[in-house]
């Protein structure tokens, strides 16, 4: 029996205004698409929730054709100052739809209320109030004097911060002067195309955003455009390996942010209960669906015993349930192909010998669930100790000394992100100094600012989001040479940035 009995404490939907069929939107409109229509589902019952359209290779001509014009007719021709003050409005309108959105992005994502209300939605907010900050600070960036936007920038997102990451992409792109194409994941659409309304709310030019929905084909439709100048990836690996390849040679300007496996390392003089958290928060915050989730716990011999004990003893408290529950820990599992990657994950790790842990929680009838699961006994040629699961099961491996620490944290493909836990601040720099991760993380995990640039190394991918690093991916220095055969724009560009320059 448990400590606390919670009453159910579910999140209304009544403030959603959801339709029941959702277009593309180009040009400032939503449109019939020409490919197949779809249902978005919520995970946590396979409820269809509302039908989107697929963009052909014709529809995503036409949305890029649309940012082309915004690009050149209206926002590359605009103050810094005034794409500011759109930037602002966007802002405060997340703000004033808050909950709305954050209910609405639980029902299609899985993840609790709790979590797209408190921390998605307000960063979403944050990275537009941040980045309209910049818009006419451009010059003071660090990137040179007087740099230029590249034109229009075509995103690809995946679906485990559908908004946020929509937000990570959208907010630098328009305040570094180009217009967007963005293609939301297919299993995530929802919150995107309310944006969309969002954009028409805040009176933002035509054509200056455009979102198009679709899978995998209408993404490489909009990547491989000859009229995009920028391509921004969030997602996997394998997937950003072919847009670089098929990137590579057409000078398209290109950040791609993939997969992760992370090392959180927790010595022996760590405060214990604050780690707890930290770990929790690491692996099991979003059900472990985070690139840069801290799903390898690496921890010091000595204390290995009693930190398995307290997890185990933290994870039997969570709750497992309904997403739109305000008391709920743990959510739905994206969708059915995720679910079946983190099943087949987990039976390898058992088939090569790590000792599996579940958390006792009861799985609803409905829907897609993985409880809590701790692997011990993990070495560092498993599968489970090498690839990216993307879901809430850990792998827990031992260290005796710092330098063995960051020999396992550094054996990995990837490096996204990494944890140290210790009570000594030069333990931390020292071996922070040492791990090959993009964002290192003390004493804490998991934590997002827009002012923090956010990245990685080696299979993790290449470029910075966030800060004015992010900026930088949206800008070329002043006379670089046009990234495709739009003369006509790089001119204009040029001189109405001088304009600029010049007030
Ligand atoms: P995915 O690569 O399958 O899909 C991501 C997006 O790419 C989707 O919108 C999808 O429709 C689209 N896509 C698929 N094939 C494509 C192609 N050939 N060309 C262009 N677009 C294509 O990834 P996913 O399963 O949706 O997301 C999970 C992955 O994303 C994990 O590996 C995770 O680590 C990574 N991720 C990374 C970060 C980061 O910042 N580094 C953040 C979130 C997620």
């Amino acid at each position: 029996m448990s400590f606390l009995e919670y009453a159910p404490a579910p999140e209304s939907t009544a403030i959603l205004n959801l339709k029941d069929e959702y277009g593309l939107f180009i040009g400032g409109e939503f449109v019939e698409g020409s490919g197949t229509a779809f249902s978005t589902i919520s995970p946590a019952d396979e409820r269809a929730i509302a039908t989107v359209q697929t963009a052909d290779a014709s529809d995503v001509d036409r949305a890029v054709g649309a940012a082309r014009q915004a690009y050149e007719r209206v926002w590359s021709k605009m103050s810094g100052a005034d794409r500011g003050k759109y930037l602002f409005r966007i802002a405060r309108l997340v703000q004033e739809r808050a909950r709305e959105l954050a209910v609405a992005e639980s029902l299609d994502n899985g993840k609790p209320i709790k979590e797209s209300r408190d921390v998605d939605v307000p960063l979403v907010a944050a990275w537009f109030f941040y980045y309209a900050g910049w818009a006419d600070k451009l010059d003071y960036a660090g990137l040179g004097p007087n740099p230029q936007s590249l034109g229009v920038a075509g995103q690809v997102i995946p679906w485990n911060f559908p908004l946020l990451m929509l937000s990570w992409k959208i907010a630098p792109a328009l305040a570094a002067g180009n217009t967007v194409v963005l293609k939301p994941a297919e299993t995530t659409p929802l919150t995107a195309l309310l944006f969309a309304e969002i954009v028409q709310q805040a009176g933002l030019p035509a054509g200056v955003v455009n979102i198009i929905t679709g899978a995998g084909s209408t993404g490489e439709a909009l990547v491989q455009h000859p009229d995009v100048n920028k391509v921004a990836f969030t997602g996997s690996t394998g997937v950003g390996h072919a847009i670089a390849k098929s990137v590579a040679g057409t000078g398209k300007k290109l950040t791609l942010e993939l997969g992760g496996k992370a090392a959180n390392i927790v010595f022996d003089d760590a405060p214990i209960d604050q780690a707890i958290e930290g770990i929790v928060n690491g692996i099991f915050f979003n059900q472990g669906h985070v690139c840069c989730a801290g799903s390898r716990l690496l921890v010091q011999e000595s204390i290995h015993d009693d930190v398995i004990e307290r997890l185990k003893s933290r994870l039997s408290t969570l709750r497992l349930g309904d997403p739109l529950d305000k008391n709920t820990d743990i959510g739905a599992i994206n969708s059915a192909e995720q679910l079946e990657r983190i099943r087949t994950l987990t039976e390898a790790g058992e088939a090569e010998g790590a000792e599996r842990w579940t958390a006792p929680c009861e799985l609803p009838s409905q829907g897609y669930w993985f409880a809590p699961t701790i692997f011990t006994g993990v070495s560092t040629s498993h599968r489970i100790a090498r690839e990216e699961i993307f879901g809430p099961v850990l792998s827990v491996l031992t260290f005796r000394t710092p330098a063995e620490a960051i020999a396992k944290a550094n054996n990995t493909p990837y490096g996204l992100s990494a944890g140290i836990w210790s009570d000594k601040g030069s333990r931390i720099l020292a071996v922070a100094d040492k791990l090959r991760a993009g964002v290192i993380w003390a004493n804490t995990f998991n934590r997002f600012d827009p002012a923090s640039p956010f990245g990685g190394y080696k299979e993790s991918g290449y470029g910075r989001e966030g800060g004015r690093h992010g900026l930088g991916a949206y800008l070329a220095p002043a006379g670089a040479p046009a990234a495709i055969s739009e003369k006509k724009t790089r001119t204009r560009t040029t001189r109405t940035a001088t304009k600029e320059n010049r007030k």
